[in-house]
């Protein structure tokens, strides 16, 4: 979507209880809306239909290896973090099929992946989620390289912020410089406000697909009252931040301590499951397989997704090039932190905190990169 300046935007207001006109405006549009909902004692990324799908109610508690739900009394439909999902998952999916293979008569017929693709209405993007976005941007579009699945994929989907309001103890977006306010690259922005018994969104345009939005809408003009109200929300935000993470100077030390032995102690405790990669909302690395029926009259090919933190993922011939845990755990934390920046001019981390949370050890990234920083290894 092509998006407008959203700061000099004029702001609207839209009353907790017209929230389903969002969703009908949208179903009208022929979006099929991807949003936040409560599955399995978790706040996941799925398909809704309307605001009763959406996590009313609940917040999360998040620290190194836990999480919880927890029920809260003020109503909002959005007052949490994050989740383990991301919207990676729809705009680059875990299995994508990348070719099929028909055995006809005395030759082959070749396929186009299955599957009509949907157009989607991200609904509940953070500030994090969005340079996420970002950053698969960089990776697979702007690298000299465009990824097919995922150009379609980004070239159909809305992009609905919700501003984040409520940070975990994991969070430290601040810290990256990703939030927690976004400030552009989405069509339309939303602050939830809980004043009273005052319930309402302020809307904010970042595109002219969210112009038009709003205009159906018809909201009526915000007043600076609940402007500065939505503006407070987020201001305080960076209060409640849980971690810090201090990155000048971040990337030399990480390389100049390329040999320091913590890198085995945190080795020592990764239980190699890969949990880290998987919940990353910037974690990119894929692998193929290809798989035949047992009449073998067809073949497929399908990417799905990998992980530094196999054994697999580095061999070759002879054996495994991070043969080590402390290795694959330099590999990734050092990539994210230090030559991702070499790489695509960025971090690799936008401080959501996931990996932090989902590490059944409790392995953080804010403290392990401290301890590295904070001791320089002579060469
Ligand atoms: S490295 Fe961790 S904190 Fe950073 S973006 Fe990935 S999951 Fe989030
Ligand atoms: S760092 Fe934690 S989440 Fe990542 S592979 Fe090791 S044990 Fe699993």
């Amino acid at each position: 979507m092509s998006r407008t300046k959203a700061d000099s935007a004029q702001k609207t207001k839209l009353d907790a209880n017209d929230l389903p006109k969002l969703f009908q405006l949208l179903h009208s549009q022929g979006f099929t809306v991807i949003g936040p909902t409560v599955r399995d004692g978790a706040i996941v990324y799925d398909e809704i239909d309307s605001p009763a799908d959406l996590p009313r109610g609940w917040t999360d508690e998040q620290e190194k290896g836990r999480y919880r739900l927890k029920k809260h009394d003020n109503g909002a439909y959005f007052g949490y973090a994050v989740g383990p999902h991301s919207w990676k998952q729809y705009l680059y999916p875990p299995r994508v099929q990348l070719w099929r293979m028909h055995k006809n008569g005395g030759g082959f017929e070749l396929s186009s992946p299955d599957g009509q693709l949907k157009k989607y209405a991200f609904l509940g993007v953070r500030s994090c989620e969005l340079h996420a976005i970002d950053i698969l941007d960089r990776v697979l579009l702007q690298n000299g390289f465009e990824d097919p699945t995922y150009k379609i994929r980004r070239s159909e989907s809305l992009i609905i912020v919700v501003q984040c309001t409520a940070p975990a103890a994991t969070c430290f977006c601040s810290s990256m410089q990703t939030g927690p306010k976004a400030e552009k690259g989405f069509d339309l922005a939303m602050t939830e406000v809980i004043d009273g018994d005052s319930h309402y969104f302020v809307l904010q345009e970042g595109s002219r697909t969210g112009r038009a939005i709003l205009q159906e809408l018809a909201c009526p003009e915000a007043t600076e009252t609940e402007i500065a109200a939505a503006e407070q929300a987020v201001a305080a935000a960076v209060e409640c931040m849980g971690r810090t993470l201090n990155t000048h100077g971040l990337k030399e030390a990480l390389y100049a301590n390329r040999e320091h032995p913590y890198w085995q102690e945190v080795g020592a405790r990764c239980l190699n499951c890969t949990n880290c990669t998987q919940v990353c909302p910037t974690c990119f690395c894929t692998t193929v397989e290809d798989v035949t029926d047992l009449a073998g009259t067809t073949a497929e090919r399908w990417r799905r997704w990998d992980s530094c933190f196999t054994m697999d993922f580095s061999y070759i011939h002879g054996g495994s090039v991070r043969s080590s845990a402390g290795a694959r755990y330099r590999q990734w934390l050092t990539h994210k932190l230090a030559s991702w920046v070499d790489q695509f001019g960025t971090f690799g981390c936008v401080g959501c905190g996931r990996c932090i949370t989902w590490c059944p050890v409790g392995i953080d990234i804010t403290e392990e990169a401290r301890v590295l920083a904070a001791d320089t290894v002579k060469q």
